[in-house]
């Protein structure tokens, strides 16, 4: 299931998915966030500490060279329900 990778943090007005399969610990998007949202935990992951400070700049988005990290707006269920297409990119086979 490819769900359990993938760390959700929402507040019912933005939504920020970390995909830690994808995620290969470069730590870019710490490093961009400009409101210190971002961290690394011990397992070498980004992590939403700070999830109030974060104005949807989208810079992590966009700066992840694995897009394993996102950030939506929209409101509870309805970006809820959006969620993110979970689509494998690429792939290696299977
Ligand atoms: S969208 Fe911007 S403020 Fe929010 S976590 Fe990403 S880089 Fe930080
Ligand atoms: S930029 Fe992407 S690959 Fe690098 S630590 Fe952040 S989420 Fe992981």
């Amino acid at each position: 299931m490819e769900g359990e990778h993938i760390r959700r943090y929402t507040d019912g007005k933005i939504l920020i998915e970390i995909n830690e399969q994808w995620c290969k610990g470069c730590g870019i998007c710490v490093e961009f966030c400009p409101k210190k949202v971002l961290a690394m935990n011990p397992r070498g992951k980004p992590e939403v500490i700070d999830l109030e400070s974060c104005t949807k700049c989208q810079l992590c988005d966009l700066r992840c060279p694995d897009f394993a990290i996102t950030v939506e707006e929209g409101q509870d269920e309805s970006i809820l329900a959006t969620g993110r297409r979970v689509e494998k990119k690429g792939g290696m086979g299977s």
